[in-house]
């Protein structure tokens, strides 16, 4: 046993430090991976309900590391968010992510996360802007997707950081909608261009009818706010039929595509115009 400094005795635990010790190794890693920038973005089409045509495209993080291959998002962005390194990762996305899109046909929007640490960053707005401005990417062509987390901080904050980045051209999409405790009253007190139903509620679809309506009524009431619905997490053609007939904008899932690599996603909407 070893003291813990306030009197008291605590048992050493193996498994608790070889937990630090991993999570430290791992932070270690993360930093040096954000110098050599070992990342690369991932692309994953959004298409237009009705037409079929690809509008859009999400940014996805993953990693290229030496020895683990790629690893995903979920494996390092919690980390990245607890010790800042999420500053300079996210740097590094949204200016990829721009840069990139720069170059895509022009009617082909980026949408990139943001994590709610960046969103507390009060420069974030000057961040997008300039990274706007170094890639020659329209405003108007970036999107920027948020989640609850986000919202959960100083009011007035967010609510300026939102107008701020609306007013640069930007537009705003509430991401995982549904999956939070209060998601019906931020629509109302946050301006959102777009809302993007969370695949929870579409892995059911189409056989079971409280799925069913529970992803109606969202499209409705976001039609009726007069926002943009994207459904997340489609999978199969039967839920894409659903979900378009059920009157929503856009569609986002593996029933269109995975996310791809730059390089191929480009290939496949050259091979989806042509179709
Ligand atoms: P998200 O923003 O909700 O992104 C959608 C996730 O769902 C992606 O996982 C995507 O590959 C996956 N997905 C798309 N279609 C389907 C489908 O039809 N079925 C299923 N089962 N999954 C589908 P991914 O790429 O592993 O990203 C996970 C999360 O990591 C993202 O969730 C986002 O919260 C975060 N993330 C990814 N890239 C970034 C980034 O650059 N910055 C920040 N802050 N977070 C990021
Ligand atoms: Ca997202
Ligand atoms: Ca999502
Ligand atoms: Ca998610």
């Amino acid at each position: 046993a070893k003291a813990d400094g306030k009197g008291t005795f605590r048992r050493f635990d193996p498994m608790l430090d070889a937990r630090v010790q991993a999570r430290r190794s791992l932070e270690a890693d993360l930093r040096r991976a954000i110098t050599v920038q070992e990342f690369e973005l991932h692309y994953q089409p959004l298409v237009d309900a009705r037409t079929g045509r690809i509008t859009a495209a999400e940014a996805l993080v993953r990693w290229r590391h030496p020895e683990r291959g790629l690893v995903p998002p979920a494996d390092f962005i919690p980390l990245a968010e607890e010790t800042g390194l999420i500053g300079p990762l996210g740097q590094w996305v949204l200016r990829t992510a721009c840069t990139q899109a720069a170059r895509w046909p022009s009617h082909i929007r980026v949408a990139v996360n943001l994590s709610p640490a960046q969103f507390r960053d009060l420069r974030l707005a000057e961040t997008v802007k300039a990274a706007l401005t170094a890639s020659g990417l329209a405003a108007d062509r970036l999107e920027l997707e948020i989640t609850e987390g986000v919202l959960l901080a100083d009011e007035e904050r967010t609510l300026a950081t939102l107008t701020r980045l609306r007013a640069a051209g930007v537009s705003i999409s509430m991401d995982d909608f549904g999956t939070g405790y209060s998601s019906l009253s931020y629509l109302r007190r946050f301006p959102f261009d777009k809302i993007k139903v969370d695949r929870s509620f579409v892995r059911q679809l189409p056989g079971d009818p409280e799925s069913a309506a529970i992803v109606r009524a969202i499209i409705t009431m976001g039609a009726c706010l007069g926002m943009t619905i994207t459904v997340e997490g489609v999978e199969t053609a039967e839920q894409f039929a659903f979900t378009a007939a059920s009157g929503c904008d856009q569609v986002q899932g593996y029933h269109v595509s995975r996310p791809l690599p730059e390089a191929e996603f480009l290939s496949f909407v050259d091979a989806r115009e042509a179709a």
